[in-house]
């Protein structure tokens, strides 16, 4: 029955994907509206792998003694994290209870979920010396970890997307935030591809194209809810990633459409 529905919607889905085209879903730090879950937790990152999410997206920050944490904003509480001590960080919480984690023990915790893949996102620090140093110290525990094949990179800071696509190991795919830049500039920087907002997607729909043209991918967020007629738009357009923070209502949609979401 489950194959009937499926047939039906792809019949009915005309202009269709790309043959054997995937549109990969990446859960927007973390899959966070899980129970007991957070934005950037280790549980997030555990719920994204339990609904077979392609990826989980969570954002890194380091201390001003040289810490790797994952956190969203720049600070937790009143504690901004690029300039405060290890010590003082580690001591907040995240609203599920959980420690704020460290880069070390959100990749210990991937380790164990071998099927998903991480969307590390370097923020853009204010020194750029010691975003430089993050860059560096964030690719050695990522390969102390042995995750290098499973580890993409996304940043809003031009700098650091220079110095991850310097510092990573070959191959390693590094995509950029900011929107300003054309898949050619991207292309010609070493850059996987682009990782742009939809309002930058929609004013340069011809960017798609000449991303798959370039052989670059394109990510893009966030896509939340359950956006059908959206969805239908960027399926249409071989999106290659969605970001979303409702990923479970994305993969429906996409499942319906007949299109894989996994691997
Ligand atoms: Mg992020």
């Amino acid at each position: 029955m489950i194959a009937m529905m499926v047939a039906m919607t792809t019949a009915v889905w005309a202009k269709g994907p790309r043959p054997g085209y995937q549109t990969k879903v990446v859960a927007h730090r973390g899959y966070w509206q899980a129970d007991g879950s957070a934005q950037n937790s280790i549980r997030s990152l555990v719920k994204a792998d339990s609904i077979d999410c392609w990826g989980s997206e969570f954002d890194v920050w380091m201390s001003k003694d040289g810490t790797l944490f994952v956190n969203h904003d720049p600070t937790i509480g009143d504690v901004e994290i690029q300039k405060s001590k290890a010590k003082v960080v580690a001591r907040q919480r995240l609203p599920n209870g959980e420690p704020i984690p460290t880069l070390e023990q959100m990749l210990k915790a991937a380790v164990s979920l071998p099927r998903l893949q991480l969307v590390c996102e370097l923020k853009p620090h204010a020194d750029k010396k010691h975003e430089a140093k993050a860059v560096k110290k964030i690719i050695d525990m990522v390969a102390k970890y042995g995750l290098e094949k499973r580890t993409t990179y996304i940043t809003f800071s031009l700098e650091g997307m220079k110095e991850l696509i310097k510092r990573a190991p070959a191959g390693t795919e590094v995509y950029y935030l900011n929107g300003e830049l054309t898949p050619q500039q991207l292309k010609e920087m070493g850059a996987a591809g682009m990782d742009y907002n939809l309002s930058v997607l929609f004013k340069h729909r011809d960017w798609v194209d000449q991303c798959h043209q370039l052989g670059l991918k394109v990510n893009v967020w966030t896509v939340d809810d359950k956006p059908e007629a959206l969805l239908d738009e960027l399926l249409d357009m071989d999106i290659d990633f969605i970001t979303t923070n409702t990923p479970e209502q994305v993969q429906q949609v996409i499942f319906e459409r007949g299109i894989s979401t996994y691997p």
